[in-house]
């Protein structure tokens, strides 16, 4: 089945608002194993909008519209469908009441004029409630075609699309997509891929595809079929495969666990205690960390030792190191790691220091150029990196790396 999406909104064209709604329903559409061949962004303007919709009736089944069902005269979506679709517009006695209750619960004690505009549905349309605003959805079906219009806010789009248009578009299909993700760390998507390369150039139904996010490697395995179980029964021994083909580097089959969720578990796991010490990270590592719930459990303390100074009196740095070999070298990051255990009496400490540049490269040390250690049951182990990019970038990989390297120390040591 095909399904088309149109964004309305002037401030979309204008660049004013990014367009995170057509993201979210793609890739929801994805998932629901539609095809989507287009997508349009159009301005609030009558003609324009119409001849739009015209456009996408014509050649896809489902047109998904958000934006423009607003109380103000520039808020024009479901006048168009309705123009479009030969209906006349019709006051909704139930969307009524429902936003007179809306406004009673809200601070907003006063319902102007053009409030009761969103009550009005092209005739014969199925009407979906907003639970987070005034309003609703729309549903117009007509000759095997569903024209389905939602609200622009992604605070009341994304509750009803999950909650009651997924299911709608779900019935509409025959079969489903199921997918599984494998999470990769410690290794780059061309060797990755590389590795699968058989599988890729095999597959029919599931299938493996790739894609690099910043220092990880996610393999989406993809499967159409009647049902659920059976699209898992398809999957499985896929992701054994690669299970075994990746050994470590796989660092989690769930969708939404991240990589500092996966490592934390680890150390939960094994109940081990952790310290960090960032210099040019300046405490993303940390706040990394800090984002997974129940983090306290494990993360002892995370210095930010950015000056030399800083380096030598809290992570005993010492100072024949830094004259000697500098302070983005292998050695200071080394007793960075130590001094860090040393310090809070952790089990393990993972140190960073590199040039994020702009400034500050040299032809021996150019910018990119970092040193991650982690010290672990008196090994420390110490990893040179050259990123590439701008100070985010290489503040951002750096991080991933650091998680990374602390992943790999664990499961040396504690091979679970
Ligand atoms: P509207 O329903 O057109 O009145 O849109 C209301 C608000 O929703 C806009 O001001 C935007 O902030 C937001 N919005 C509308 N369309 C989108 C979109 N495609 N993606 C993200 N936000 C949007
Ligand atoms: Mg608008």
């Amino acid at each position: 089945m095909v399904v088309e999406l149109i964004s309305v909104g002037t401030e979309l064209l204008l660049g004013n608002t990014v367009n995170t709604n057509a993201s979210f329903l793609a890739e929801k559409c994805a998932a629901l194993g539609l095809s989507l061949y287009y997508q349009t962004t159009v301005g609030d303007n009558f003609n324009r909008l119409e001849e739009t919709l015209q456009v996408a009736l014509n050649r896809s089944d489902v047109v998904i519209l958000t934006g423009g069902l607003g109380p103000t005269q520039d808020d024009l979506t479901k006048e168009v469908a309705a123009k479009v679709m030969g209906k006349a517009l019709v006051e909704d006695t139930h969307t009524k009441e429902r936003i007179t209750e809306y406004f009673n619960k809200s601070q907003v004690k006063t319902i102007t004029e053009n409030n009761w505009k969103q009550a009005l549905i092209p005739e014969g349309a199925i009407v979906v409630d907003n639970n987070n605003g005034t309003a609703p959805g729309i549903i117009i079906e007509e000759n095997n075609k569903s024209i389905i219009m939602l609200p622009g806010p992604p605070n009341e789009l994304i509750p009803m699309f999950m909650e009651e248009i997924y299911g709608y578009l779900n019935k509409l299909q025959p079969e489903i997509i199921y997918s599984q993700i494998v999470k990769l760390c410690g290794i780059g998507e061309s060797t990755a891929e590389t590795m699968i390369q058989d599988l890729i150039s095999e597959q029919s139904n599931p299938t493996i595809a790739p894609y690099a996010k910043v220092g990880e490697v996610h393999l989406r395995v993809t499967a159409k079929a009647r049902d659920e179980e059976e699209a898992k029964k398809l999957i499985k021994p896929v992701v054994k495969e690669l299970k075994a083909r990746f050994g470590n580097n796989v660092f989690s089959t769930d969708e939404n666990e991240t990589l500092e969720e996966a490592v934390i578990k680890l150390l939960t796991k094994n109940e081990l205690t952790l310290t960090t010490a960032e210099s040019c990270t300046g405490g993303m590592l940390a706040a990394r960390l800090v984002n997974v719930p129940g983090v306290s459990e494990v993360f002892r303390q995370g210095f930010i030792t950015y000056s030399n100074k800083s380096k030598r009196k809290i992570l005993s740095v010492q100072k024949s190191t830094l004259k000697k070999f500098g302070a983005v070298s292998e050695k200071t990051a080394k007793e960075m790691a130590k001094g860090g255990v040393f310090a809070t009496d952790s089990d393990l400490c993972v140190s960073i220091t590199g040039i994020a540049g702009p400034d500050g490269g040299t032809e021996e040390k150019p910018v990119g150029l970092v040193y991650i250690a982690c010290y672990i049951n008196d090994k420390v182990t110490v990893k040179e990196f050259h990123f590439k990019g701008n100070r985010a970038k290489i503040r951002e990989q750096s991080v991933v790396r650091a998680l990374t390297l602390l992943r790999e120390c664990i499961l040396d040591v504690y091979n679970k």
